[in-house]
């Protein structure tokens, strides 16, 4: 199975989902940035529901960025999508390892913490559209469900799950968005609560075989699959966007950096890359 995010709608409009499956996605993640268990669990969820939550961008420019910031270990994770299927993403701590929960499951909650979940859209326009909601488990899906239903008023649904392998790669990931529209009956509603009470977990039914698109059908009625694509961990960092950065300084900026006599360094956070300018370099942009 490859990566891919499907949407549509069920129930004969009344329901509009998203769904992903992550895996290469998130073991991409895992090997840039050396995550441990933890970290990839965390990380992964929420560059599954960065994923879904860019694809209800309305414009192809519309890029969605979601930010935790916690008082536990991790710290803080950052994640930032396009309407294209294009993710990328970071984390403050990336090797923190806690004891597993009484269930067996990577502790996500106690390594966030509590906290702030930010959801910042911006559309081009002149200020961005921030959302912020108090985390509630730290456990991310829940944290989005909760922040669906304060800040954007949709009664809403979200599952996801990465499952880590005995040698810490990535084994399974996936996750949805359900979303209830204004006009559902009451019949669907309380239909669908007692599919996602006896539901067991995305990776359970994925470790089973099952596609995201079978989860859907299982979960939902009517399902109409009304868009389908790849998705994937890119970062569009490039020596031009870095040059460009770099003149944003301004002279004055630059000329303090050929005067320290050393090669500048820039870090990447979201792909790991350096890119290194040379006092020669540096001249250059003061002359462009
Ligand atoms: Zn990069």
């Amino acid at each position: 199975m490859k990566d891919e995010m499907i949407r549509g709608t069920a129930f004969g409009d009344q329901i509009r989902f998203f769904a992903a499956y992550t895996k290469d996605t998130v073991e991409e993640a895992r090997q840039i940035h050396d995550l441990s268990p933890l970290c990839t669990a965390a990380l992964g969820r929420l560059l599954t529901a960065g994923l879904m939550m860019g694809a209800m961008g309305k414009d192809e420019s519309d890029i969605i960025t979601l930010k935790i910031d916690g008082d536990g270990p991790v710290k803080s994770l950052t994640v930032t999508a396009d309407p294209n299927g294009n993710v990328k993403g970071m984390v403050y701590n990336n090797h923190v390892e806690l004891p597993l929960r009484d269930d067996g499951h990577l502790d996500v909650g106690r390594g966030i913490g509590s906290g702030m979940l930010s959801v910042i859209r911006d559309m081009g326009m002149k200020e961005p559209y921030v959302g912020q909601t108090l985390l509630h488990s730290g456990e991310i899906a829940e944290d989005l469900t909760y922040y669906f239903a304060e800040s954007e008023q949709i009664p809403t649904s979200v599952a996801l799950g990465v499952l880590i392998d005995r040698d810490r790669s990535v084994k399974t990931s996936g996750g949805f968005i359900i979303q209830v529209m204004p006009f559902a009956s009451d019949e669907t509603l309380s239909l669908i609560e007692k599919r996602l009470a006896s539901f067991s977990s995305v990776t359970q039914e994925l470790e089973q075989g099952k596609s995201m698109e079978d989860i859907m059908n299982e979960l939902l009625d009517d399902v109409s699959v009304e868009d389908r694509m790849p998705v994937r961990y890119y970062c569009n960092c490039s020596i031009e966007r870095v040059t460009k950065a770099l003149i944003s300084l301004g002279n004055k900026e630059l000329q303090a950096m050929i005067d320290d006599g050393e090669p500048v360094r820039l870090h990447c956070d979201f792909c790991e890359k350096d890119y290194e300018f040379t006092i020669e370099e540096l001249k250059k942009l003061i002359e462009s």
